[in-house]
């Protein structure tokens, strides 16, 4: 077992120091755990219900040396590199050192998972273009996994070149397995590899996957909803390309098909299949009357062209009448079955990956940034909103920012408070950065004072109501984008990653 620590191994040791109980004995019997704690000869004062169970640890033998002198282990499940236990200790001491060893097993496994991940990612790209000729369609699920893998291209197609040059993988692919399924198709392609430095060499990029992949008929992703912002980055690369974006599902559910897969991104839509669940219909733009505590659900078969409404599921699995959080516009009908284009996450305004951020977190994590200028400078934020920007990989929150006037604030303090707001932003948000990358580090813009003033104006002259104006939290429209470009003072990153951990 490469770097792990078998159970058998482990309860030895615990057994060793008369810690773990004997027989079928799991901690989770009352008479047990009382003889447990009697044999500890410390425990005999406090409730049992002090004697508390941390969450699962991952065990490795690095993990194992820290374990809490007084710590209970229990088996819940292993694999060939580690060991998932629950552990408990009745000491805080010793919680904390368990604590404390949680989080060191727990990097020790991401980095074992994730240099699989990216084992595994290098293999792909590796045989996609030995057998670049035979690809038919590039795909992912959603758009940003298909341009993460133009970006994966661009960063290692050097080695990726050196490696089919040779016809041999080179050492840091270290996963076996991988290195196995590689084997057979990897062979010495000095032609293939001066290709690849050829193209891959050039400054620009513009149809690079047609190039590379000159068979491919198509390339197939989510491009509705939040991954429309990426259509404009896929035809750039995708050498005219048609794009699919073939289905419309969930974790909870499959919903639908696209009817017409060839059509204008702007175009899709999705037939619901009736059997795969039942669905109902939340009306967005009906106004609720007062009192009513039931929504007007409509059936399926009684939408109504051209309306917005939230999708609702009642699935086989089990959920009942279940909001999934997606407004659909009807958009006709196929025979008598309607067809909705994607319009938006409910209460959702920012996202570039599997994150989804909405207005009351956006708010509450400007709060939290905005506490940290108060203190040293006195300034607080007079007015904010936000916008994905997406013209780079991986894409970033941009919020804009309009300090109250006539006070100056550090740059590192501003920094600082780019990296508050992601502590304060939620776990998926978290995790795409930490973990995958895939989302950029969150940019504060600093506009001058009257910005917000001026966008107001602009909203209005466009017809806009002055007494119902508020200020947008999120900017999707280029003439508004552009006029708070055009006032901005200065712009500052996050200098570092914020936390993420698996409990979150
Ligand atoms: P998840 O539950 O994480 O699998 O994500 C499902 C969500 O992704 C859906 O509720 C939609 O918000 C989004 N999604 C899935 N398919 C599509 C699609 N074809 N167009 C737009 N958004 C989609």
């Amino acid at each position: 077992m490469a770097g792990g620590m078998e159970f058998s191994e482990l309860e030895a040791k615990r057994k060793h120091h008369g810690q773990l109980m004997s027989g079928d004995g799991g901690w989770h019997g009352v008479p047990e755990m009382q003889a447990g704690r009697k044999r500890n000869g410390r425990l005999n004062e406090g409730p049992a219900s002090s004697f508390s169970q941390t969450r699962l640890l991952l065990v490795t033998s690095s993990s194992e040396e820290e374990l809490p002198d007084d710590a209970f282990v229990e088996p819940e499940f292993q694999s060939d590199d580690w060991s998932v236990a629950s552990l408990s200790s009745p000491s805080v001491n010793g919680r904390r050192r368990a604590a404390r060893a949680l989080a060191r097993a727990l990097a020790s496994f991401l980095a074992t998972a994730f240099s699989y991940a990216a084992s595994s990612r290098y293999a792909q790209m590796l045989c996609g273009l030995c057998q670049r000729h035979q690809v038919l369609r590039i795909g992912a699920v959603f758009a940003t996994g298909l341009l993460r893998a133009v970006q994966f291209l661009q960063l290692n197609w050097e080695q990726l070149a050196a490696d089919i040059e040779a016809g041999a993988l080179n050492p840091r692919v270290a996963d076996e397995s991988v290195r196995d399924a590689v084997a057979g198709i990897l062979r010495p392609d000095p032609e293939l590899a001066r290709f690849v430095r050829e193209e891959c060499g050039k400054a620009e990029w513009a149809g690079i996957l047609a190039r590379v992949w000159p068979n491919a008929r198509y390339l197939e992703a989510v491009i509705t909803g939040t991954m429309a912002q990426y259509v404009p980055t896929l035809r750039h690369y995708s050498g005219g390309l048609p794009m699919v974006s073939i289905s419309y599902a969930s974790s909870e559910c499959f919903f639908g098909v696209n009817l017409r897969p060839l059509c204008d991104p702007s175009e899709v839509s999705y037939t619901i299949m009736p059997n795969l669940a039942y669905f109902e219909f939340l009306p967005v733009d009906d106004e609720q009357e007062e009192g009513d505590d039931e929504p007007a659900l409509v059936d399926l078969a009684r939408v109504e062209a051209g309306r917005e409404y939230e999708i609702v599921i009642t699935t086989f699995a089990g959920l009942n009448r279940y909001r999934v959080g997606d407004v659909l516009r009807v958009s006709g009908f196929h025979n008598s079955a309607p067809q909705f284009q994607f319009v938006r996450r409910a209460n959702m305004i920012l996202s570039i990956d599997a994150d989804k951020t909405n207005e009351v977190e956006l708010q509450r994590a400007v709060e939290r940034a905005s506490a940290l200028l108060r203190l040293p400078h006195g300034a607080s934020v007079a007015e904010y909103t936000s916008r994905t920007c997406t013209a780079r990989i991986p894409g970033h929150y941009v919020v804009y920012w309009e300090l109250t006037a006539g006070v100056a604030v550090d740059k590192e303090v501003l920094g600082g408070c780019c990296l508050e707001m992601e502590e304060a932003l939620n776990t998926m948000y978290r995790q795409s950065r930490v973990v995958y990358g895939s989302i950029g580090p969150l940019e504060i813009r600093v506009v001058w004072p009257g910005t917000f003033q001026d966008l107001m104006d602009y909203t209005i002259s466009r017809g806009a109501s002055v007494n119902q104006y508020k200020t947008p939290r999120c900017v999707t429209f280029p003439p508004a984008i552009k006029l708070l470009d055009s006032c901005v003072v200065s712009n500052h990153f996050s200098a570092a990653l914020p936390r993420w951990t698996s409990y979150d």
